[in-house]
């Protein structure tokens, strides 16, 4: 194949214990999956259809060793969403809900980075979230675990501290809508491919992060991150 222009590098992910890397395709983010974070965002934490929003594939950081992202223009309030990523190896459409496990590759930590003042004012004009939530290295993933190696999640205890200060706790086993349920019914709208991953949502606690500031986000049973935001 040529080019006309050099095309894009695939963003990829690294896999614990293995040097093989996950090439990210595309990445979908459930919004409002916890209760009590919907509730901080102004919302009823009614178990409607859950919905989703995307990020670029180049959203994707490699966070398998502590890394830096830039401090974003354009925003006053630069917020952590700490979530669990699921990393999709089959694809498919109109997946069941019984079915849905076997399409998963492996699980990470990830942090959906989010403008705040951008995207809660496109939301109340109307408009579309892309300038607060879909930009370029919004996206630190930590290593991602195997199912074949660690099984799946689907409880367990999921935090992000901030300089070493407790910002978001929560419990996986808090989601709205499980793993399962959330790639039924995306892939009732979108035939998922291999390399999509899905960030399954974020629990209470979502605050600024300012340049200087180190996120570390943990899920019991996969890799840590840590994240330094750079001026
Ligand atoms: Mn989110």
């Amino acid at each position: 194949m040529n080019y006309v222009i050099e095309p894009a590098p695939i963003p990829t992910l690294a896999v614990a214990g293995i040097s093989e890397r996950f090439p990210v395709n595309r990445i979908f983010c459930v919004g409002r999956n916890y209760a009590a974070h919907a509730r901080e965002m102004g919302k009823d934490p009614e178990r409607d259809p859950p919905f989703f929003f995307m990020k670029p594939a180049n959203a994707a950081v490699d966070a398998s060793m502590p890394v830096s992202i830039p401090y974003p223009p354009k925003t006053k309030n630069f917020h952590h969403e700490i979530e669990l990523v699921v990393a999709i190896g089959k694809g498919g459409r109109d997946i069941a809900v019984a079915d849905a496990l076997d399409h998963v590759y492996g699980y990470g930590v990830g942090l959906d980075m989010t403008r705040r003042d951008l995207q809660l004012d496109a939301r109340d004009k109307g408009r579309p979230w892309e300038f607060g939530k879909s930009f370029s290295l919004s996206a630190p993933v930590g290593a991602l675990s195997r199912v074949a190696d660690s099984g799946h999640v689907a409880e367990g205890a999921i935090s992000v501290t901030v300089n070493g200060g407790a910002r978001q706790t929560s419990d996986i086993s808090k989601l709205i809508w499980s793993v399962s349920e959330c790639i039924a019914y995306l892939s009732e709208y979108e035939m998922l491919e291999p390399g999509d991953i899905i960030m399954t949502g974020t629990p209470e606690g979502v605050n600024a992060v300012v340049a200087g500031d180190v996120m570390q986000g943990d899920i019991a049973g996969l890799a840590s991150i840590t994240v330094k935001v750079e001026a």
